[in-house]
């Protein structure tokens, strides 16, 4: 060893010894589940410490490996224990109205076609979400957003597409970061014009020309998105409309995601994946062949199983092809009014394990850092020095138990960028 490097070793040591470091928050009797992977299940450690600093984590390791730290305020965890902030990576949880009655009728037995045609489906929520203030759709999703934040939700993905308009459109986006404005979480949002083909348009290659002449560039230059969406679908939009949207959001810098192979297959996904998409969602219908483009193109496959589970769908996601091509799958809850009415990710979890087989670590990383990465958040979704510090208290004994029952649990305590949020 070089003096000169002795040196410096030696004035750290005496500089730590001297100089405790300092922190705003330090978490202790916890474990951690710390979603690192590489290493034990769920990145665990028991008898842990967590220390943050600012809005972020300073440290997050054994207890006994600690620094000797300065704390404005410790916090005896109990014994719980302490997971990265819950992401619900795709939502649609700004809508006016409700699709409550369809519902109704539909087990009455009046079948999906007659209810289109008597003006329900989505249809209906557009002219609902086209029909009310502002003031109407933040109050209704904020309620809706609540209960998400009251289980340790601490980012959320808002998307447009019940607007099919500009005026309704940008109104739907505003809302959206309005709720990351007011309440305690952090809200992506996703343009999602070409979600369905508004009735004053008989042509799906004009409205195509219209959300990316004219609703998709004013959404970039007013900053409203962080990301742009299709539905790739035979009741949505071909792979080709959906490409020249791609190409559109790329001119202007925008990363893509895209609902695809929902309820048949397209070719979406690879089409996507062309695109370096963030994500790709639902993909009940991936073919095998694929999914190796999406390892390449690092685009994460988000299950939603909220929506499989509504429609009675019976087409299971290539669970076992995306593990063993190692494609990151994430969970999230769809949130939306015709086919996942559900504000609740613990929920999805539950039933990502139940009815798609994912083991209870996986649902886990996917509803926290795989849910973060499909939304190109790298400083979430792990506990992590530096790392935004976005943490959940549980009252649990293991992990395993945030998948395994409904409705068993709350968060005891949440933090989001640093600051504890209070119980919700
Ligand atoms: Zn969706």
């Amino acid at each position: 060893m070089s003096i000169h490097v002795y040196t410096s070793k030696l004035v750290s040591l005496l500089w730590k010894d001297l100089m405790p470091e300092r922190c705003d928050c330090l978490l202790v009797n916890t474990s951690l589940a710390t979603m690192v992977e590489g290493g034990v299940p769920y990145g665990a450690i028991a008898d842990g410490a967590l220390a943050i600093a600012g809005d972020r984590i300073l440290y997050a390791g054994p207890r006994s490996d600690a620094p000797d730290f300065t704390a404005e305020q410790v916090v005896d965890c109990g014994g719980g224990w302490l997971t990265p902030g819950l992401v619900d990576c795709h939502t649609h949880l700004v809508f006016g109205g409700n699709r409550a009655l369809e519902f109704e009728q539909r087990l009455q037995g009046v079948s999906y076609e007659e209810i289109a045609r008597a003006g329900g489906g989505i249809l209906s929520t557009v002219r609902d979400t086209r029909d009310a203030t502002e003031g109407d759709l933040l109050a209704s999703a904020r309620a809706r957003l609540q209960p998400l934040l009251a289980e340790g939700v601490t980012t959320v993905e808002i998307k447009s597409g019940y607007g099919l308009n500009l005026a309704t459109e940008l109104r739907m986006l505003r809302v959206a970061r309005q709720l990351g404005q007011e309440m305690p979480v952090s809200v992506r949002t996703t343009f999602l014009g070409a979600h369905a083909l508004p009735p004053e348009f008989s042509s799906a290659d004009d409205y195509i020309d219209h959300v990316c002449g004219e609703i998709l560039p004013e959404v970039a230059r007013l900053g409203l998105a962080d990301a742009v969406d299709v539905f790739c679908e035979g009741v949505g939009f071909s792979p080709r409309q959906c490409e020249r949207v791609f190409a559109a959001a790329r001119a202007l810098d925008l990363p893509v995601k895209a609902h695809v192979e929902q309820l048949s297959n397209l070719g979406g996904a690879a089409l996507a994946a062309e695109y370096d998409a963030l994500s790709v969602d639902h993909l009940e219908y991936l073919a095998e062949s694929d999914v190796p483009a999406l390892k390449a193109a690092g685009t994460i496959a988000v299950l939603l199983p909220g929506a499989y589970y509504f429609l009675g769908e019976t087409q299971r996601p290539p669970v076992s092809a995306l593990r063993q091509h190692a494609v990151p799958m994430a969970v999230a809850t769809d949130l939306n009014p015709g086919s996942s009415p559900m504000a609740s990710l613990l929920l999805a979890m539950n039933q990502a394990a139940v009815l798609f087989g994912l083991t209870p670590q996986e649902c886990l990383r996917g509803a926290t850092r795989h849910g973060a990465l499909a939304l190109g958040l790298g400083s979430k979704g792990l506990l992590r020095p530096g790392m935004d510090a976005d943490v959940v208290l549980w009252a649990i004994g293991h992990p395993a138990e945030l998948s395994y029952g409904v409705n068993f649990h709350r968060p005891e305590k949440v933090w989001r960028g640093g600051v504890c949020a209070p119980a919700a």
